[in-house]
This record gives structure tokens, C-alpha cells and sequence, in this order.
């Protein structure tokens, strides 16, 4: 890897570091591109699906919406805003890992991981909409 392309991964990767919410291709792109301003929307791309490979950073898949990309590699489950798309991790309820063990026995699957997003309305949306 030359020198333009490691540099260029590692502003990627402090947008995404710096990020305290779950930013998408496009959010990132617009963080990096302060700091860049010729890199290319494919690239940044290309620099986050690596990164995800490689276990440095997790790209979250959520049905209809754009992949998301964060930093903290913990199993943790999230909450998405309805309303305004706000997409925050949840402390609790933690990761049931039992969830994890018992499925494995009663599908014949080897289980890794499961996803939960818990929908509805954000502080602020809770607030505009009394
Ligand atoms: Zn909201
Ligand atoms: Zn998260």
C-alpha cells in the first residue's frame, strides 16, 4: 500500500473513531473530505469495507437504510428515531450471548451473533410531538 492510500485510511478511520453516532458511507465522506478534498465517495467506500473486513471498525446492515459504519466492536444492540433517524447504542438491555447458545442447539446453525434495533421516538422527537 503507497503512501497516499495509508494516509487516506487513516483519516477515514479517525472520522469514523471521532464519530460518536453510526455514520454512513456519506457521512464519512463529508468528515474526510474536509481533510481531503479530492478523495472520491468510492473510495471512502472501498477504505471502510476493508476496514470492517479486518475487524478494525463494524459495518452495521440495516434493512432499508444505508449500511452504517462504528467503532466500538462490542456486541451491542440500537435504537433507531422514527422520526428523525437518530441511531444510538443501547447499554441495556446488554447482549444476551445465551440467545447466541441456545439457538445454536435447536437449529443446527453455529450461531456468531444477532442483531437487534429497537425502533420508536428519540427524546427530542418525544418533546415535539406532545
Ligand atoms: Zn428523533
Ligand atoms: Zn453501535
Amino acid at each position: 500500500m503507497n503512501e497516499r492510500n495509508t494516509k487516506q485510511k487513516n483519516i477515514i478511520l479517525k472520522v469514523v473513531k471521532n464519530s460518536c453516532t453510526h455514520p454512513t458511507a456519506e457521512e464519512v465522506y463529508a468528515g474526510v473530505a474536509k481533510e481531503l478534498p479530492n478523495v472520491s465517495l468510492t473510495t471512502v467506500y472501498r477504505n471502510l469495507n476493508k476496514l470492517a473486513e479486518q475487524g478494525i471498525i463494524k459495518r452495521l446492515l440495516i434493512p432499508n437504510q444505508p449500511d452504517r459504519f462504528e467503532k466500538n466492536p462490542t456486541k451491542h444492540y440500537h435504537v433507531c428515531c422514527e422520526i428523525c433517524g437518530a441511531f444510538e447504542d443501547l447499554i441495556k438491555p446488554c447482549y444476551n450471548l445465551n440467545l447466541d447458545e441456545k439457538e445454536c442447539l435447536e437449529s443446527g446453525f453455529f450461531i456468531k451473533s444477532h442483531e437487534i434495533i429497537f425502533k420508536g421516538l428519540c427524546p427530542n422527537c418525544r418533546k415535539n410531538n406532545k
